[in-house]
C-alpha cells in the first residue's frame, strides 16, 4: 500500500491536475460510468464533531475508495490543527485489497475549487469579464483563485456577510493582477459569473441580484437545511449539479424542490454537458446555475491523480500490508 501524507499535497497537486480529475469524473459519472455512494454522517457525541464518508466506484477510471473524515469544531482551539480532517482511502478494484492512504484536507479545498471552476469552463459566457465572490473563508481562497484562470477577468466584486473577511480574497484577485472592489449583495448584478461559498443556512443572494447571463456556481451548500441563494434564482436559471440526488436532498436545490418551484427533472448533470449529451448555454442572457454539492468520486479523482504523482517523484511511502 502506498502512503501520501497530508505534507506532500501542496507541492504535488497543481490545480490543473485537480481540475482534469474532476472534469473526467463528473464526465464519467453522467455516462453511466461511475457511482457514488450513499453519504455517511454522524454527530458522534464526542468533541461536537461529525464524522463521516464518501465514496464511490469509477469503471472508467478504476478508481475505488472513500474519504473519510468530516468537522472538528475544537480542533483548531485546543490543538492547533484545523477543524475540518479528512483522509481518502483507495482500494484495488480487481482484488479488494487497499492500495493507497492519502491526506484529504487540501485536495478537499483543490477539488471543490476545480468543481466551480468545470462549471465555469463549460457553462459561462466566453465573454465574462466580472467575477463576483460571496463568500471568504478558506474556501473562498481557493475558489477564487481557480474561477480567474476560466476567462479573461478584468474585476473581482465580492460580499461577504463577515466584511472583515474581504481581505482573504482581496489578496487572491491581488496576486492574479485583477483589481478587486466591495460590493453589497444588490452589486452583484455587476458579475458575469458568481461564487458563493459561504456556511449560511439562509439566502444573502436574492434573484434580483443576478443579471440576465450569469453563471453562478453554488458551491457552501452541503447539507440539509443550509441555503445560499433564493429559491426563486433556480426558477429563473437553468440549473446543473454533480450529482442530482445531492442536489436536490443536500444542496441548494433543496429548498427550491421542497417548495415545489422545480422538479428533480429540472436538475441537469453538468457532466451531460461535459460529454455534449446536454447543450448547456444556449443564449447569452440565460443564467445557469451550477449547484455543487460535493462528491465522493471527486475525491477519489484527486487522490488517485496525487498517488500517481507521488510514485512519479518517488515520494510515496510504499509499507506492506
Ligand atoms: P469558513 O468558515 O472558512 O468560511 C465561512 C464563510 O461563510 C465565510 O465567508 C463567512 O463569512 C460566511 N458565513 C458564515 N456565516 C454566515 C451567514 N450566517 N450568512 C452568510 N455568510 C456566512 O468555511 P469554508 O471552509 O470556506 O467553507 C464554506 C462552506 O463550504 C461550508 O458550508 C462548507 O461546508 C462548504 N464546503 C462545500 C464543499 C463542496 O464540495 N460543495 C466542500 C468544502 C466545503
Amino acid at each position: 500500500m502506498l502512503i501520501v501524507p497530508e505534507r506532500e499535497i501542496e507541492a504535488l497537486m497543481t490545480r490543473e491536475a485537480a481540475f482534469d480529475a474532476v472534469e473526467k469524473v463528473f464526465a464519467a459519472m453522467a455516462a453511466g460510468d461511475a457511482y457514488n455512494f450513499p453519504v455517511v454522517r454522524e454527530a458522534i457525541g464526542h468533541e461536537d464533531a461529525l464524522y463521516g464518508f464518501k465514496g464511490g466506484f469509477d469503471q472508467a477510471g478504476l478508481t475505488l475508495g472513500l474519504k473519510a473524515g468530516g468537522y472538528w469544531p475544537n480542533n483548531l482551539e485546543r490543538r492547533g490543527i484545523i477543524n475540518h480532517q479528512s483522509t481518502v482511502f483507495l482500494f484495488d478494484p480487481d482484488t479488494g485489497k487497499a492500495s493507497a492512504m492519502v491526506g484529504g484536507n487540501l485536495l478537499t479545498a483543490l477539488r471543490t475549487a476545480a468543481a466551480s471552476s468545470v462549471s465555469i469552463k463549460h457553462l459561462a459566457r466566453k465573454d465574462a469579464k466580472v467575477m463576483g465572490m460571496v463568500g471568504a473563508g478558506h474556501q473562498a481562497t481557493f475558489q477564487l483563485r481557480a474561477a480567474l484562470e476560466q476567462r479573461d477577468f478584468e474585476k473581482v466584486i465580492g460580499w461577504n456577510y463577515h466584511p472583515e473577511m474581504l481581505p482573504n480574497i482581496e489578496k487572491v484577485a491581488a496576486e492574479a493582477g485583477v483589481p478587486f472592489e466591495a460590493v453589497d449583495s444588490p452589486g452583484m448584478a455587476e458579475a458575469d459569473v458568481i461564487i458563493s461559498i459561504t456556511s449560511a443556512f439562509a439566502p444573502s443572494l436574492m434573484a434580483d441580484h443576478v443579471s440576465p447571463g450569469t453563471h453562478i456556481a453554488c458551491m457552501g451548500t452541503d447539507t440539509k437545511g443550509k441555503q445560499e441563494v433564493e429559491a426563486e434564482l433556480l426558477v429563473r436559471a437553468d440549473v446543473f449539479t454533480d450529482e442530482v440526488a445531492q442536489s436536490i436532498s443536500i444542496g441548494e436545490a433543496q429548498h427550491a424542490v421542497a417548495a415545489g418551484l422545480i422538479k428533480e427533472a429540472d436538475v441537469a448533470q453538468l457532466g451531460a454537458v461535459i460529454n455534449g449529451t446536454h447543450p448547456g448555454r444556449t443564449s447569452a442572457d440565460q443564467i445557469t446555475l451550477f449547484d455543487g454539492t460535493g462528491v465522493g468520486l471527486q475525491d477519489l479523482a484527486v487522490a488517485a491523480a496525487v498517488v500517481d504523482l507521488a510514485v512519479e517523484k518517488g515520494i510515496a511511502i510504499e509499507v506492506d500490508f
